[in-house]
């Protein structure tokens, strides 16, 4: 489907697209890595640009 999300590492806040500049943070999806755990991926809301800040959380 969608190509890897880019690498992004959350500073002091991470509520801005580093690629348009949106500054309203960004929607959440989650991608299956096994039976238990998720990867979380940020997409944002203005130009559906995908983020991996590299979390992981199990369900
Ligand atoms: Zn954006």
């Amino acid at each position: 489907m969608n190509k890897k999300p880019v690498s992004i590492k959350v500073e002091e806040e991470l509520h801005r697209c580093p690629q348009c500049g949106y500054e309203d943070g960004f929607h959440t999806s989650f991608v299956r890595i096994d039976q238990r755990r998720c990867r979380i991926i940020l997409i944002c809301p203005s130009c559906h640009a995908r983020y991996d800040p590299d979390w992981v959380t199990e369900l």
